[in-house]
């Protein structure tokens, strides 16, 4: 029984994975489809939900507790730009990769016309719905996305996940004015704030404790819920080529944390591999944010401070994996469909796979969305659209899988460079639930 408990997480989770796999793949071969649904399915939907449930919440309390723990504002805006700064150039290495390889790769030129045209015959209906909603946000103004970040009103922007920037943005100004106004006042608030910071991190212990179960039950509901496996391997020449990207991309995070910070690549990814795994699982970088943020700061020892922003920020803004996919995806349909593609496209590909990682929410399927809107950056013809996107839909639940894995790295890749040059990178502090019992 002490043996079992001195398992790490991660070794946990992945467990839960595999098995989830193999119990689902053996369940669904044997006809078990609904009972994988019915009965196995609910406990993965109750471990995302337990997740979202409180990344609000934590995003206001460990915000608030980050700003107001600064002494002034200039350090803030310090840290700020260099995120941001971060954010871009980071997504812009990916997008890099990403086009270098599907220009080397060509995976369109492995697609026949008859593995096409049963591709579009399995996704037509749900591509439909896809365009639809990137029609809806493309002929939005080009402002639009900064008119977006200021709520009308934050109790709604509060209760919804998708809001989170607008939340962000008003948690920042709340953190800022309780700097600026007499610390005695504000002293009552900061406080509510710190003790709700720590109650919400005890949290995402507990639900961590249930995570192997959660992620045996989403392997196994997403093996069920898979209409035709065998469409994935008509296109794995182009799915390969962005898990390789993606692959080079998690490569790059670890020369840039080691060289950077001095960290060890193995003591970087055996922190931040639970999160990992989480992102992998649930698709989402927003459901996973508790266990992102939990990580950082107790595992790879992120001062408060600096997690509490660029995280938050990072998963509703910075999409490496996201974009990395978009260009390869874009080029890869071009390819497929004879669209010839001209320096100027591949440039215009670059730049708006880079706006579309800010736009993109952060929950699963986000990312085929700004394709379509990437995709009619280049004046890809309209006729060939919908074929295009339902192409690729047969693999996009796996990619998306990775590239939020992704996403995640890239997040606390950033904060812990971040940390370094503002001199808060600690070592790391990881609190577990025996540390309460003794109080
Ligand atoms: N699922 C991704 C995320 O949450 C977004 C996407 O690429 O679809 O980070």
């Amino acid at each position: 029984m002490k043996k079992m408990k001195k398992i790490a997480l991660h070794w946990k989770i992945l467990i839960g994975m595999v098995l989830g796999f193999l119990v689902g793949y053996t369940l669904t071969n044997m006809g078990y489809v609904q009972f994988v649904k019915d009965w196995i399915g609910p406990f993965g939907t109750i471990f995302i939900g337990l997740l979202k449930m409180i990344a609000i919440p934590l995003i206001i309390a460990s915000l608030v507790k980050g700003i107001s723990d600064l002494e002034d504002i200039s350090k803030f805006s310090r840290m700020g730009i260099r995120t941001i700064i971060l954010y871009v150039l980071t997504t812009i290495v990916a997008i890099s990769i990403g086009l270098a390889l599907v220009n080397i790769v060509n995976p369109g030129s492995y697609i026949s016309e008859e593995t096409l045209s049963e591709l579009v015959a399995e996704n037509s209906e749900t591509a439909e719905g896809k365009i639809q909603n990137a029609k809806a946000q493309g002929e939005a103004g080009p402002l639009q996305p900064l008119v977006d970040i200021v709520p009308e009103n934050i109790f709604h922007s509060m209760s919804e996940n998708g809001l989170m920037l607008q939340v962000i943005f008003f948690v920042i100004l709340l953190g800022i004015c309780m700097i600026l106004i007499d610390k005695e006042k504000a002293k009552p608030l900061k406080n509510i704030f710190d003790a709700l910071n720590d109650i919400i991190m005890k949290m995402v212990d507990l639900i961590m404790l249930i995570a192997p179960v959660g992620v045996f039950a989403l392997m196994a509901k997403l093996v069920a819920e898979t209409s035709r496996p065998d469409l994935i391997f008509s296109l794995i020449v182009y799915g390969l080529t962005v898990v390789v990207g993606l692959a080079l991309m998690i490569v790059f995070y670890l020369i840039v944390v080691f060289f950077y910070t001095g960290r060890s690549p193995m003591d970087f990814l055996k922190g931040i591999s639970p999160a990992q795994l989480v992102a992998f699982s649930t698709s989402s970088s927003a459901a996973t944010l508790p266990v992102t943020m939990e990580r950082v700061e107790e595992h790879l020892g992120v001062d408060e401070e600096v997690s509490s922003f660029v995280l938050p920020v990072g998963a509703t803004i910075n999409m490496d994996g996201t974009s990395l996919y978009q260009a390869v995806a874009a080029v890869f349909i071009c390819q497929a469909l004879n669209v010839e593609l001209t320096m100027g496209m591949i440039l215009t590909i670059l730049l708006t796979a880079l706006l579309a990682s800010i736009g993109s929410a952060a929950v699963p399927g986000a990312g085929v969305i700004m394709l379509i809107i990437v995709l009619e950056s280049i004046n890809f013809p309209s006729e060939l659209l919908e074929k295009g996107i339902v192409m690729i839909l047969a693999v996009d639940r796996p990619l998306d899988m990775c590239r939020t894995m992704v996403n995640v790295t890239g997040d606390a890749t950033v904060s812990m460079v971040v940390a370094k040059s503002t001199g808060q990178l600690g070592e790391p502090n990881p609190k577990n639930l025996k540390d309460h019992y003794k109080n």
